[in-house]
């Protein structure tokens, strides 16, 4: 049987896929008594899906809109981003918002709350649609254009950037690189922050993990099973794991600096019952001397 290139994987593929890697200063810069930072960072692309054929769940099998689906994800703007910046607000931290240039395109109002509050706003492509699917033109497209969208919202040029469903390539990186991004927070290979290098220069790779749409709706698949994918998880149970792998890089904080980084989706995690899970979980770090809750951007700051 022949197998494709794409189906092959080995010690080196990671290497040839993404670029070279290289340590960061991050523990030289550590900020003294500090000992773990809480990296909250909330994915924010709305009811924009919908407007992309035969995204997931947003269409059905016939070719019409799931209005359900549709309406779920309309949530986040309505509703779900209210309560995240309401609660992170009462306790005074600050998060990182990876945000669509199409959903700040349809709802400046709602996205530019983000900055004002005091939150980093960073980037999550334009559209949502996968940069693997891409070719270079269209993914150096994709990048101009959100970069633009958020600018425009915002009135800062983003430095950040999380890929669609995690779906950097090498390609993607030439581009963020060249449109001056100084940061990509879609890795969930590494504790550390790491430096890519690239023909073109480089750019920090931040670790992304413990992903509430993976932990609250997805079945265990290769991909969630590291995450704690549960089909309805409940927030009990995500707040355990929360706690755990908290608990875990504290303990080992004591020893070397260490990053606990939690994604999440105001859609999913702006739910009041799940917002529930995020509010103790800001509550059990808070009761631990030395814990810094940073922005994706502050964090990248020290890495240089
Ligand atoms: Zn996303």
């Amino acid at each position: 049987m022949t197998m494709l290139a794409s189906e092959t994987w080995g010690p080196h593929s990671w290497e040839e896929t993404f670029g070279t890697t290289a340590p960061t200063r991050l523990l030289d810069n550590w900020p003294q008594r500090t000992r773990l930072a809480v990296l909250l960072t909330f994915d924010t692309q709305g009811d924009i899906d919908a407007a992309r054929p035969n995204y997931q769940t947003t269409m059905r099998r016939d070719g019409s809109i799931n209005y359900v689906d549709q309406m779920e994800r309309q949530y986040e703007i309505k509703a779900g981003l209210k309560r995240i910046l309401r609660i992170l607000g009462e306790y005074g931290v600050k998060a990182t918002f990876p945000t669509c240039g199409s959903t700040a395109d349809w709802y400046p109002d709602v996205i530019r709350a983000i900055p004002e509050a005091g939150h980093e706003l960073a980037v999550h492509s334009y559209a949502h649609w996968p940069m693997h699917q891409m070719d270079e033109a269209a993914l150096r497209e994709e990048v101009d254009r959100a970069t633009a969208a958020i600018e425009r919202v915002s009135g800062e040029r983003p430095r950040g950037w999380r890929s669609p469903q995690y779906t950097t390539t090498g390609p993607t990186l030439d581009a963020l690189i060249e449109a001056g991004y100084q940061w990509d927070a879609s890795y969930p290979n590494d504790d550390l922050p790491f430096w890519i290098e690239r023909p073109n220069g480089r750019i920090l790779a931040l670790p992304s993990c413990m992903d509430d749409s993976n932990m609250y709706l997805m079945p265990v698949s290769s991909y969630t099973t590291h995450a704690g994918g549960n089909f309805y998880a409940s927030p009990q149970h995500v707040l355990n794991s929360w706690r755990c792998e908290f608990d875990v890089l504290y303990k080992e904080s004591a020893d070397e600096p260490r990053i606990c980084s939690i994604t999440m989706h105001p859609r999913v995690s702006g739910r009041p019952f799940r917002s529930w899970a995020l509010e103790h979980f800001i509550q059990h770090a808070l009761a631990h001397p030395g814990v810094w809750f940073a922005t994706c951007g502050e964090l990248a700051a020290l890495c240089v």
